[in-house]
């Protein structure tokens, strides 16, 4: 099964955002948004690229939830009802996933205002009609499947199998798509020469109407097939087994070619796209295939330096040096020991960002040998 790797940049969760919680009213919203825009507003930080950043990610989750269409939209698809970039058409027909995911055409060019009415319209499988001839379509691709799964930074380091269960049409096996008793191609409609289009003569005007000897298919299907009714397509459930690679970063799509539903009248059957999200980890941060860790060292370890016993990712043990003289804020780097690159065998590499840990209770002799320290001449100087 080919597997391709689309990285998708989502949008931020509108609601943590502004900072309010999913059932905020109009007025909490607003207010929220007021705060915010007038702290990351450019006049005000100037030249400061993550206030920019910040501004722009308020206006954006404003944009969404400001207008009660839009904002239904997130609830109910979450960011793929505003997956950019290449203008998918969100729509809901006979949802094969349940919660939360949902079906949608690439179709390319739609804006935002064409994925919403989408969206909202709930049109069923076969329903989409392209060139407004009535009822049904002529040949047509199968729909694209779009679903979600959310996996733990460690299961992102060593790549997963995950499993989607679903209903969908596929292509019915017994008339290979084309509805029909023999299993063959329906013979081309005789009125209509297979263009689906006839000609009507109405008063001056001639007019190209769907062809009502064969509903603008451009066949006829004399004896139609047993298992699919003659719609070439049967509702099944089925079983995908993605294998999610190892190094995948939080956003990436990946696209298994023609295994979203059945096309209509023999077409080609659509896509299946799988969102992974990454969670984020309570050990390890990641930049790229690089990750970070956070340590606290007692300050004598940083002064005089030492050895730590660090766990990675992949839960090996590790001996990491700590050079005499390290500084709070100075990261560490132990190479290959960060995400797989995706690249062949190669690996990001680990800093381990250094933090310092005070001593609160200290022992009369202790604070004699701190006492006599701090009395050296270069810890009155300023230590070094
Ligand atoms: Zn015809
Ligand atoms: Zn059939």
């Amino acid at each position: 099964m080919q597997i391709e790797i689309w990285t998708v940049k989502m949008n931020k969760n509108p609601y943590e955002v502004l900072g309010v919680a999913r059932d905020a009213s109009d007025a909490d919203i607003k207010k929220a948004y007021h705060k915010l825009v007038m702290k990351y507003h450019p006049d005000k930080n100037p030249g400061d690229k993550t206030a920019e950043e910040k501004f722009k990610e308020v206006n954006n989750a404003f944009d969404i939830l400001k207008d009660p269409q839009k904002r239904a939209a997130y609830d109910r698809f979450g960011d793929a009802a505003f997956a950019g970039g290449n203008g998918a058409s969100a729509g809901m027909g006979g949802n094969p996933f349940g919660n939360g995911a949902f079906h949608f055409d690439m179709g390319g060019g739609a804006g935002m205002e064409d994925i919403l009415r989408e969206a909202m319209r709930g049109f069923g499988f076969g329903g989409f009609d392209g060139g407004g001839r009535g009822g049904q379509t002529a040949q047509a691709r199968g729909r694209d499947l779009l679903d979600e799964v959310v996996i733990t930074m460690r299961d992102a380091y060593f790549g997963k199998m995950h499993t989607v269960k679903f209903a969908s049409n596929v292509k019915c096996e017994k008339c290979n798509g084309y509805g029909t008793s023999d299993g063959k191609p329906a013979p081309t409609c005789p009125r209509c020469h297979g263009t689906g289009y006839v000609n009507m003569q109405r008063g001056f005007f001639a007019m190209q109407t769907p062809c009502p000897e064969c509903n603008g298919l451009g066949h006829k299907i004399d004896k139609k097939c047993s298992e699919c009714d003659g719609t070439g397509a049967v509702h099944k459930n089925r079983t995908i087994d993605v294998k999610i690679p190892a190094g995948i970063e939080d956003g990436a799509r990946l696209r298994l070619a023609g295994q979203g539903e059945a096309g209509v009248n023999g077409g080609p059957a659509g896509d299946f796209y799988l969102d992974v999200r990454v969670k984020p980890d309570n050990r390890f941060e990641r930049d790229g295939a690089n990750l970070i860790m956070h340590v606290d060292l007692p300050f004598t370890t940083l002064a005089l330096g030492g050895e730590i016993e660090i766990e990675t990712i992949d839960d090996k043990k590790l001996s990491v040096k700590v050079p005499a003289g390290t500084q709070v804020g100075e990261k560490l780097r132990v190479r290959g020991h960060g995400m797989p690159t995706g690249r062949g065998a190669s690996f990001g590499d680990l800093y381990i960002s250094i933090g310092v840990v005070i001593p609160t209770k200290l022992t009369e002799k202790q604070k004699k040998i701190l006492t006599e320290f701090a009395d050296t001449k270069n810890a009155k100087k300023g230590w070094f």
